[in-house]
């Protein structure tokens, strides 16, 4: 099916499967992918090793605000998948950890950092054709984004999946502490000044709870043949 060159923008809150989604579609669409949320994962893990973040959670927003806009994060493509960077070295594994979840929340709600991201974000995208996932993608970063989908998904499945991911990684996360982290970082990325998460009044709701990867690619291909009047019939790769 030909999808036009179109910016579709994913939010929604904290492991409700944005980027396994956004990763799916890319691929079956040929779409560049782009995680804003590694981005954000990205400056936090930079204060983290640069003594900018005390052990309370305090955070130096002086010394941050000197150099972020001399931070080169940016996206490689590596194998199959694009792999966060920090300067020459990837940072795709460090980023992940409970530790810069913790941390990465009070983090993006600095104005000055959302400036930077959203910067970045729109020259990687230039040329459209893009998915990106995110909290504000379709209110701020694309507001006028031609596709919108917000997902959602019970609680307690989110925090599985997540714990889930961590353990196929090799680590060994205390589940009380994941179902903490994503209720903690869902409150304040909806309760911030700055871009709060919301879902944009055009999107399309996902709930996602009982889905499958596949029923998710056929939703999506419903609302993309709606939306932009395709008759073609679809045909999925799998
Ligand atoms: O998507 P992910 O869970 O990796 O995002 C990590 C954090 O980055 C979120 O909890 C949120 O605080 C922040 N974020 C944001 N705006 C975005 C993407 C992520 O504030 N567009």
């Amino acid at each position: 099916m030909n999808v036009p060159d179109i910016i579709i923008a994913v939010d929604g809150f904290s492991a409700t499967g944005k980027s396994t989604f956004a990763k799916m579609v890319a691929k079956e669409f040929d779409f560049l992918y782009l995680d804003s949320g590694a981005m954000y994962r990205g400056v936090t893990l930079y204060a983290m090793e640069n003594g900018m973040i005390a052990e309370d959670g305090t955070i130096d927003e002086k010394a941050l605000q000197a150099v972020i806009e001399g931070l080169d994060l940016h996206f490689q493509n590596d194998d199959e998948s694009t792999k966060l960077y920090l300067g020459d070295r990837c940072v795709e594994t460090e980023i992940r950890t409970l530790a810069v979840s913790s941390h990465v929340s009070p983090v993006s709600a600095i104005p000055f950092v959302r400036n930077y991201v959203d910067k970045r974000l729109r020259a990687f995208s230039e040329g459209g054709r893009v998915i990106m996932d995110g909290r504000d993608i379709g209110t701020t970063v694309f507001p006028n984004a031609e596709l919108k989908v917000f997902m959602v998904a019970d609680e307690q499945v989110r925090a599985q999946r997540r714990y889930d991911e961590m353990v196929a990684k090799g680590d060994t996360p205390v589940f009380e502490d994941i179902v903490k982290n994503l209720a903690e970082r869902d409150y304040i990325d909806s309760h911030r000044e700055t871009s709060p998460l919301r879902q944009p009044e055009d999107a399309y709701v996902m709930d996602n709870t009982h889905m499958t990867l596949h029923e998710e690619l056929v939703w999506c291909l419903g609302v993309i043949q709606g939306k932009f009047g395709i008759l073609e019939a679809p045909s999925l790769s799998w």
